[in-house]
């Protein structure tokens, strides 16, 4: 998960990495306010999850809080990059002698950490590694040792950050490894980390990207997400601890195992050539415990999506057997009722595969169409998606 700037300056405060005082908002009047508080001038900074925002007039400077306020006028509402800017950080604008560049990130090549550092801070890192590549220090980190305050201090120095800023930016740059390592993060930026004329060392931008694998052990975390940005479909897919991805297409899948799910959306898309193109509607992972009340959350949140005209269910029993699966599959529908308004195909093999088809086969529900094999049920489900476009078509005409 990326962090705007003002969330990774929280985590920066919260292990004491130096920084400017600041706060977000999402108005105008707001921005003018927090000037106020200040007391001095302030840096208006878009919150975007994108690079380059000074260049795109997303960083000003504002002399008085009058200043912040326009600035915030014209900053709110600005296309960077294609992200539209909804929030503004102002925090106060602090001297700047140098900018230099320091970052900590997973090196999966290597399988290794990497600090990279550079006196030549502040521009793309990009071009200075393209340009100067030898001004740009790239120091692999010993996941083990980690970084102490001397092999900060290192870092800084293969980084050509001059000698008299040395023992101060070790400080920092200490504290930012341990944002990397105890915020279970992927990559800790900061450009630029300045150097104030009365030679503190600040970073006054960050980057940090959170691995969403070690969430468990952050329940901090969460506040982060951007749920503005997600899916609904997603969101909720989400809180029911459902491995759920949204696609473009008209037919519904449900799965057990990823691999499974994968080789559907498959022969999914590749029946749907003969249907008009009807492709995948999304990629749903319900995982081995196909329990109704599982199968009920899947189901609910694929017919939540307006774009689905079939579903197709295709499991494999294994330690869940078919007949667990048909009954989840049961249960489902009867507790979504009238909300199950769309064609089921469904695909059983493996495990009490007998049982499972006889449950669904006395169940006996109009929507409910059991398929032999995985092609037939995928040609089945495209073939009824298909038709209902057709119908909607024919509606559509009838209505002009
Ligand atoms: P980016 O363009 O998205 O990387 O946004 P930054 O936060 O890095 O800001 C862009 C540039 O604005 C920086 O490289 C600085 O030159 C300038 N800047 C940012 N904060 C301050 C500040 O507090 N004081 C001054 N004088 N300049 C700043
Ligand atoms: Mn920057």
């Amino acid at each position: 998960m990326d962090l705007f700037e003002y969330q990774a300056k929280e985590l920066f405060v919260k292990h004491g990495v130096p920084s400017s005082e600041g706060r977000v908002t999402d108005t105008a009047e707001e921005a003018r306010a927090i000037a106020e508080e200040i007391g001095k001038p302030v840096m208006v900074k878009a919150q975007v999850k994108a690079g380059g925002r000074g260049k795109a007039g997303g960083v000003k400077y504002a002399a008085t809080p009058e200043d912040a306020f326009t600035h915030g006028q014209n900053i709110l509402g600005l296309d960077i990059k294609g992200h539209i800017t909804k929030k503004i950080l102002v925090a106060e604008a602090k001297d700047i002698a140098s900018e230099y560049y320091i970052s900590f990130l997973l090196d999966r090549t290597n399988r290794s950490y990497l600090a990279m550092c550079s006196v030549e801070g502040g521009m793309e890192i990009e071009e200075v590694a393209v340009e100067k590549p030898e001004m740009l220090a790239k120091v692999p980190v010993d996941a083990v040792k980690g970084v102490d305050l001397a092999f900060a201090r290192s870092i800084a120095e293969q980084g050509h950050l001059p000698a008299d800023i040395l023992d101060a930016a070790a400080v920092t740059i200490q504290k930012l490894w341990e944002v990397f390592v105890n915020e279970d993060a992927t990559l800790v930026e900061v450009n630029p980390l300045v150097r104030t004329p009365d030679n503190q060392i600040l970073a006054l931008d960050g980057k940090v990207t959170l691995d969403e694998n070690a969430e468990f052990r952050h329940a901090d975390h969460v506040a982060f997400a951007d749920i503005d940005a997600t899916d609904p479909l997603e969101l909720k897919a989400k809180e029911n601890d459902l491995n759920y991805v949204k696609l473009d297409g008209e037919v519904g899948i449900i799965g057990n195992g990823a691999g499974l799910v994968m080789s559907t959306l498959d022969v999914v898309a590749y029946a749907g050539e003969n249907h008009g193109g009807v492709k995948p509607a999304n990629f749903l992972d319900i995982g081995g415990g196909a329990s109704a009340a599982v199968m009920a959350a899947g189901l609910d949140v694929i017919l939540g999506d307006e774009q689905v005209k079939s579903v197709f269910v295709n499991v494999f029993g294994g330690i869940t057997a078919c007949d667990a699966v048909a009954n989840g599959i049961v249960g489902a529908l009867e507790t979504l009722g009238a909300e199950a308004n769309k064609p089921l195909v469904v695909r059983l093999d493996g495990n009490k595969v007998e049982e499972g088809r006889r449950i669904l086969a006395d169940f006996a529900h109009p929507l409910v169409t059991l398929a032999q094999t995985m092609d037939e049920g995928a040609d089945k489900a495209a073939e009824l998606a298909a038709s209902d476009c057709l119908q909607v078509g024919r509606n559509n005409t009838a209505a002009k």
